[in-house]
């Protein structure tokens, strides 16, 4: 692998993600020769930190992730850190950091290259991609923009935030991360359907019944209630992991593997996105909110929680498209927080073709994206005694060493960015249609709780409420999972 010569800032360098993920992988991209001799990380916050505090900080975030790593490699690694105090409010801020990053673009021949990375509170991306652009931030190599989500609150401030970094970065520079598209299972939904001519001639509505993506969490709002109350189920995690989810299984065969055919396809299916008007939200649309019990906190208990939110903390849903592969399949969708486990899976249900054996079990496709990395095949089969029917499962899974080489989404992520492949990255035209979908949903309900509904109560640690089975469009249709 090529030494990338880079400056990476990092905007929110003090922060959680900072620290569990982004440094552990910039680690395992230095151990790997990605990045070598020529680079420097400037890790910004508030915090009155010190070079070598923060390199401290990078120590213990990779001992945390990986315990024992050789300590000479750790050190040589750390020492390319630097650590700016900035608010990103403060204008006069950044002609100090843009002089550290010259300074150590220089110390460390970096040719002018640099990685922004906007890993803070989403509320500050539009101020600091406008001071990025008016205080002339960007190098005179290449320069690249990693976001983080979510990337606005509705099609209005997302559009609102595209220009404020349009104004320095160009639409290829712009890399805004969803760290399900890091996931392996995920990135095993193409080689599945396209390289398995058995699967690829079945995925179709002929033979596909209905297609089933269930994000669940088993915690809840955590501390991060004043958030969440704010966006819900459907923004945290349709608008973005699902639907990218659902993306990747409905998309028409790109013409090549390359990253501009990947978006051509995905941008030609979400032309046909069915966007649902008021009825079809209340026909295929549930959302929920954890509720009490003497054992558990209602969501309205939660700290920062506004005791009368009608927030989602549950929501099942369905898409369809008009074209694709998938043209008129129905695709269920729900995730919801303090659900029974934490579980991200695929389910695709095919048809029943009952013939001389009468009735069969569904034949189904399992794709578990987490805890677990596997995908199964369910199959009917005779009994060993008697003429009857058992269903047994085929599995394409990993050994504990396999899985223990499967790189983090991050790792895998950030490696992208240094070699500008944006195939695993969401472009703007992907991330409208999404919000337009979000926003129609959104607006739905909006009307629902000005005419005085609200979302239904679940008890905690099952799977969301009961009604969630109304939205099938066939009654016979169940949550096969
Ligand atoms: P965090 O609250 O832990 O960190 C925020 C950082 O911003 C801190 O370094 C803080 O010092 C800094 N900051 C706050 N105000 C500032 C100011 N005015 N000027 C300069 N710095 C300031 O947040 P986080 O959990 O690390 O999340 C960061 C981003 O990553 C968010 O967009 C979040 O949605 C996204 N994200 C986080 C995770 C995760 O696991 N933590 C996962 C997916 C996405």
């Amino acid at each position: 692998m090529n030494n990338i010569p880079t400056v990476m800032i990092i905007f929110g360098g003090s922060g959680d993600l900072a620290h569990r993920k982004i440094y552990p992988a910039l680690f395992n991209l230095y151990r790997s020769g990605l990045i070598h001799d020529n680079f420097a990380v400037i890790g910004t916050a508030r915090r009155p930190w010190s070079h070598e505090y923060l390199r401290g900080q990078v120590a213990d975030a990779v001992h945390e992730t990986y315990g024992e790593v050789d300590e000479t490699d750790l050190e040589a690694f750390a020492s390319h850190f630097y650590y700016q105090s900035h608010d990103v409010t403060n204008v006069e801020h950044y002609v100090t950091l843009k002089k550290l990053a010259q300074e150590l673009d220089e110390r460390y021949s970096c040719q002018g290259n640099r990685i922004f990375y906007m890993a803070m509170a989403p509320s500050f991306f539009g101020t600091i991609a406008e001071h990025i652009a008016d205080q002339k931030l960007t190098g005179s190599g290449f320069n690249r923009l990693v976001v983080e989500k979510p990337f606005g609150t509705s099609l209005e401030t997302a559009e609102v935030l595209n220009k404020q970094i349009n104004g320095s970065f160009d639409e290829e520079q712009v890399f805004r991360i969803d760290h399900y598209l890091g996931k392996e299972m995920v990135q095993n939904i193409l080689p599945l359907r396209l390289s398995n001519p058995m699967i690829k001639s079945i995925w179709n509505k002929d033979c596909i019944k209905n297609i089933q993506v269930t994000l669940a969490e088993r915690l809840g709002v955590e501390a991060r209630g004043g958030y969440y109350d704010a966006s819900g189920a459907m923004r945290d995690m349709v608008q973005n992991h699902i639907f990218q989810i659902i993306t990747l299984l409905a998309m028409p065969e790109p013409a090549s593997l390359a990253d501009t055919d990947i978006h051509a396809a995905k941008e030609a299916l979400l032309d046909s996105l069915e966007i649902p008007d008021e009825a079809e939200v209340a026909a295929g649309f549930v959302r929920g909110q954890y509720g009490g019990t003497e054992t558990t906190f209602a969501y309205t208990s939660e700290p920062n929680v506004d005791p009368e939110s009608k927030t989602e903390t549950f929501v099942a849903g369905r898409v369809k498209f008009d074209q694709g592969p998938l043209a008129g399949v129905p695709i269920y969708f729900r995730t919801g927080k303090e659900m029974k486990e934490k579980r991200t899976r695929i389910d695709i249900v095919l048809k029943d073709m009952a013939g001389i054996y009468g009735e069969t079990g569904e034949n189904s496709i399992t794709i578990e994206v987490d805890p677990a990395s596997e995908i199964y095949l369910t199959i009917n089969g005779k009994t060993i005694q008697g003429g009857g029917l058992r269903r047994e499962r085929l599995a394409y899974k990993f050994s504990p060493e396999e899985q223990a080489q499967v790189p983090d989404g991050y790792e895998r992520l950030i490696h992208d960015v240094f070699v500008n492949d944006s195939t695993n990255f969401t472009k703007w035209k992907e991330l409208k249609r999404y919000w337009e979908f979000v926003d129609a949903v959104e607006d739905a309900w909006q009307k629902q709780n000005e005419s005085g509904q609200k979302p239904l109560t679940y008890a905690p640690y099952k799977m969301g409420p009961a009604e969630s089975k109304q939205i099938f469009a066939n009654p016979t249709d169940r949550w096969i999972y």
